[in-house]
Formats: C-alpha cells, sequence, structure tokens
C-alpha cells in the first residue's frame, strides 16, 4: 500500500502528521499512523534513542579514562 495524499498525490512524508505536507489539506484517519503503529513507532524511537544515550555515557567513559590515563603517565 502506498501512501499519498488524495488531493495532490504527492507521497506522505509523515505519517505521524495529520495535515498534508505540502497542500496542507488534512490526510484521510487511514492513511495515518493507527494507534497501533504509533505506539510502535514510539517504542522504536525511545530503543534508539537509548542505545544513542548509552553509546554517548561509554564514549565519555572512555575519554574520561584516557585522560586519567594519560595524567598518571605525565605525572610519573
Ligand atoms: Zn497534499
Amino acid at each position: 500500500m502506498k501512501y499519498t495524499c488524495p488531493n495532490c498525490k504527492k507521497p506522505l512524508a509523515n505519517r505521524a502528521r495529520p495535515k498534508c505536507l505540502y497542500c496542507d489539506k488534512p490526510v484521510p484517519a487511514e492513511l495515518l499512523f493507527s494507534p497501533i503503529e504509533r505506539r510502535t513507532r514510539e517504542q522504536k524511537l525511545s530503543q534508539e534513542r537509548q542505545q544513542y544515550e548509552l553509546h554517548d555515557r561509554q564514549i565519555s567513559q572512555l575519554k574520561e579514562t584516557t585522560a586519567k590515563r594519560w595524567w598518571q603517565f605525565w605525572r610519573s
């Protein structure tokens, strides 16, 4: 199934948006995300965000460790 605007026939860039990005006409509810799809999508997004934050924390921990090692090396 293709999700296109019934008014201007452009593809729906964001199905979470109740209005068409191009012609600003309301998009029929059946073309938008269903509540289940929306929830699945939100869960996926928050999972990705958590992974990203974890990765970010690991990087900063690594930087801290490296900095400490350099400090110790310089002191001895
Ligand atoms: Zn449109």
